[in-house]
């Protein structure tokens, strides 16, 4: 799994990814972001289902903490082969509120095609996900988008 989202170090200036330390300096300072959405490619290195659904638990938290509104998760698709298998698995696990205290909302590539009414109500509510979707005219079967929340509810 990697963050495709790049952040800026506060220490050297350079360009870094966002969970790990400066590839350039070593700092381990809070990135600087230049946008509260992130994109996290879930099905990079073709992990195990339950190992993927893990590691996404642990992406949610910090991209809480670092001011995350949104993520567009990568999951890919098809009908068999892994990326198959961690989208359903993603579905299933967000449908039975796996995640329900860290994600307020959720909608699926196919549900928030270019130009729909879902489409827009959503980019009104959250603009930074525009240069994710405007591209999937037809939606894009292997995304997932995920409205982050800042507070546990029910807590
Ligand atoms: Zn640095």
């Amino acid at each position: 799994m990697t963050m495709l989202s790049i952040a800026e170090c506060p220490d050297c200036g350079n360009a870094r990814p966002l969970f790990d330390q400066c590839p350039h300096c070593g700092s381990q300072e809070t990135p600087i972001l230049s946008s509260d959405t992130a994109e996290i490619n879930i099905k990079q290195g073709s992990p195990l289902v339950e190992d993927a659904l893990e590691q996404l638990t642990e992406h949610l938290r910090k991209s809480i903490d670092l001011g995350i509104k949104a993520i567009v998760l990568i999951h890919g698709y098809g009908s068999s082969g892994e990326g198959g298998r961690i989208k359903w698995a993603i579905q299933e696990a967000l449908e039975n509120n796996r995640y329900a205290d860290r994600v307020e909302e959720y909608f699926f590539g196919e549900q928030v095609a270019f130009g729909s009414d879902s489409y827009r109500a959503l980019l009104k509510r959250r603009p930074g996900l525009k240069s994710y979707l405007q591209r999937f005219k037809e939606g894009n079967a292997g995304m997932t988008v995920l409205l982050l929340g800042t507070s546990h509810r029910n807590a």
